[in-house]
């Protein structure tokens, strides 16, 4: 139902800015509708802790308003563009966490070196060509770099994670943002190692598998 799915994107919404994953009203959550057709999506410029599901709006995959007065969130087109590109996917969160936009202002890939990481998210996590925020542009590069996998970072900008509804997508934020975190400090000092590329190949069947039963 549109009013669960609304609820579930206000408690991802939330648990993301109580996490620190973004601060202000920075952010945003989206979830696939029902019929497949258009998103359910936070509205731009409302605070965390006043967000409700009446405040969620409902628009096409381009950002055209549907039902609802509120604004769409200025990155409705990026969301638009993933459910527009990968049908498995039915929940999308953009967050600005703070390991993971240090490797994205790096514009460095957190490579391949645990195996939740090739499980869960299909591998490394690539960076996106640089584009403006809200721009049509980072929507397509955002696609372009997410591939098959479950998370990519934006460049000088943040994350993009996507799941099988909006709590599963915050935890592929979460997951992303841990990685790079353990990857800044293996960093720290020489020496750190990536998975061996026959177990990544391995894995990245498994994922592949479990994404075809319907994800991990
Ligand atoms: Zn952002």
């Amino acid at each position: 139902m549109a009013s669960e799915l609304k609820s579930a994107i206000v408690d991802a919404a939330r648990t993301m800015y109580n996490e620190g994953l973004v601060v202000g009203s920075a952010g945003n959550v989206s979830a696939r509708a029902e019929n497949d057709e258009a998103m359910h999506i936070t509205p731009t410029r409302v605070r965390y802790a006043d967000l409700t599901p009446a405040d969620i709006v409902t628009v096409t995959f381009d950002g055209d308003p549907i039902e609802s007065d509120g604004l769409p969130s200025s990155e409705s087109l990026m969301h638009g563009a993933i459910y527009a590109a990968r049908q498995d996917v039915r929940a999308v969160v953009h967050a600005h966490p703070i390991h993971a936009s240090a490797m994205a202002v790096r514009r460095e890939a957190i490579p391949v070196f645990v195996d939740e990481q090739v499980v869960y998210l299909g591998g490394a996590v690539a960076v996106s060509a640089y584009a403006p925020a809200a721009s049509e542009e980072l929507a397509d590069n955002a696609v372009a770099a997410l591939g098959e996998r479950r998370a990519v970072l934006l460049a000088n900008h943040g994350t993009l994670a996507v799941g099988h509804d909006p709590e599963d997508a915050l935890e592929m934020t979460r997951l992303t943002e841990r990685l790079a975190q353990i990857w800044l400090l293996a960093s720290m000092r020489p020496g750190a190692t990536h998975l061996p590329r026959g177990i990544v190949e391995a894995e990245t069947e498994l994922y592949r598998m479990l994404q075809n039963e319907g994800g991990v």
